[in-house]
């Protein structure tokens, strides 16, 4: 009977179906080659088939239990839209993840509040960013600035030698062929506008970071496009030139490179704020001269003696990450995009005290990538700037990666201000050690 029926599969819906119908009921090979195969084979094995990405999601999940002998209990499959994903976001789903969105704020920035949506699992930090934002609230908000966007790609060629190498650069730098070079550029997107090609050599290899604005795309794409457009056109003049790869790392993206901390990458904002002498009291339980001399030794000096790379700060990636994932950005550019310098003086007399954060490379979009899912649309929602600017494309990005640098200023404040009280182990033993992790001691 069984065979009877594969046959009629067979002969319906051909191999790629019949496939699914044995994974069903036959052999562990097939089940391993439905879990294993190659994403856009996956979308012709299952979901295309099948017309139902929830199914297929069951079906090698199935699969993943006859081999494994683990059914996945605790990670749920039902209450996803999986054709959201499909072709987009994320090959061979079997399930989700769930994380806790909390919510901070409200972050008072430019005159505007914002309630900010934080995916995390670490106790303390949304109550730590809330305090943060408090503190700012009453001492008159936060003032951000954007002071340049662009998002780079870098890619390396190979000529016949070094000298040819650097004919090609300068033929990049004269002003008349950057013109032209940016025509063909644009031609990739109608939000991305060439900015700046900038140069180096290793030997006769050639590595040039392209810069180009894009819109409320974080841009990664779009640049990649505008490069390959590129690379095409210089092969005319350049016929001995050698494309190694369309990213070269000089870019540098997802990878910790001074590059992105001295030129930026994405969005470089400072964000600054006044806090008031009873604020710094009252609500961050601690003193002005405790706060310099702390944020002077620990994220200057400190992180001086340790060779940190754009590391000039308390926690700005714990920030930065849960923001990212709440509202759908690539949490792997958190590498980056978490550099920052905070800076902190006494001002007006030692009466209040001076604090900024400086991030040169906040890589955000709000439209592409995971942007569009139901519930990081929903993060983006709550902060105002979901999906493209109509009235001024770049906008909603832009405020994006504003608010982050809001958010991330809260967070130096609060807890910097929780060391300098020699408050941070008492706050998260209350907040982030459950009962269930203390190992349950005889009594005395
Ligand atoms: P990324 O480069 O961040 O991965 P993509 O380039 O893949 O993003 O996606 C951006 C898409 O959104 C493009 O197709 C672009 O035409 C479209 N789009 C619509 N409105 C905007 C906007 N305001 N800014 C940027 N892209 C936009």
């Amino acid at each position: 009977l069984h065979l009877l029926g594969l046959s009629e599969i067979l002969a319906v819906v051909g191999v790629i179906a019949s496939l699914v119908y044995l994974v069903s009921f036959f052999g562990i090979a097939f089940v391993q080659s439905i879990v294993s195969c190659h994403d856009e084979e996956d979308e012709f094995l299952l979901s295309a088939p099948l017309g139902d990405c929830r199914r297929a999601a069951g079906i090698r999940r199935e699969a993943l239990r006859r081999i494994t002998g683990r059914a996945l209990e605790g990670l749920p499959l039902d209450g996803f839209d999986y054709a959201s994903i499909l072709g987009q976001c994320c090959e061979l789903p079997v399930g989700y993840v769930q994380l806790p969105v909390g919510v901070a704020g409200p972050l008072v920035l430019d005159g505007r509040e914002h309630y900010l949506p934080m995916a995390t699992t670490e106790g303390c930090l949304v109550a730590s960013t809330s305090r943060g934002c408090k503190a700012i609230a009453q001492s008159g908000g936060a003032t951000s600035v954007v002071l340049r966007d662009g998002m780079t790609r870098a890619p390396v060629v190979r000529l016949p030698s070094a000298r040819r190498a650097a004919e090609l650069k300068a033929f990049l730098q004269e002003p008349n062929n950057f013109e032209n070079i940016a025509l063909v550029f644009n031609r990739c997107s109608r939000f991305a506008r060439l900015q700046a090609i900038q140069c180096a050599l290793a030997g006769r290899n050639l590595y040039m970071r392209f810069s180009s604005s894009t819109g409320d795309a974080m841009g990664m794409n779009m640049v990649s496009k505008g490069v390959e457009n590129v690379l095409g056109y210089l092969q005319n003049d350049f016929q001995d030139m050698d494309v190694i790869s369309i990213s070269g790392n000089f870019c540098s993206d997802k990878k910790p490179a001074a590059v992105n901390w001295i030129e930026g990458r994405g969005k470089s904002v400072v964000c600054e704020a006044v806090i008031k002498e009873e604020v710094v009291k009252k609500v961050l339980k601690t003193n002005i001269p405790a706060l310099v001399e702390l944020n002077m030794i620990k994220n200057l000096a400190g992180s001086a003696v340790a060779g940190s790379l754009g590391g000039f700060n308390a926690h700005a990636s714990n920030i930065v990450s849960a923001i990212y994932i709440a509202t759908g950005q690539d949490p792997a550019q958190n590498v980056e995009s978490s550099h920052c310098i905070t800076m902190m003086e006494a001002v007006n007399g030692g009466k209040d005290l001076h604090v900024s954060v400086t991030m040169p490379s906040i890589e955000v979009g709000t439209v592409g990538g995971g942007t569009q899912l139901a519930s990081q649309a929903a993060c983006l929602d709550l902060l105002g700037v979901k999906g493209a600017s109509l009235e001024s494309p770049g906008a909603n990005a832009r405020r994006l990666a504003a608010i982050v640098a809001g958010a991330v200023l809260a967070g130096e404040l609060s807890l910097l201000s929780a060391l300098a009280a020699g408050q941070l182990v008492q706050s998260h033993m209350k907040y982030n050690r459950s009962a269930k992790d203390s190992p349950k001691l005889p009594p005395e």
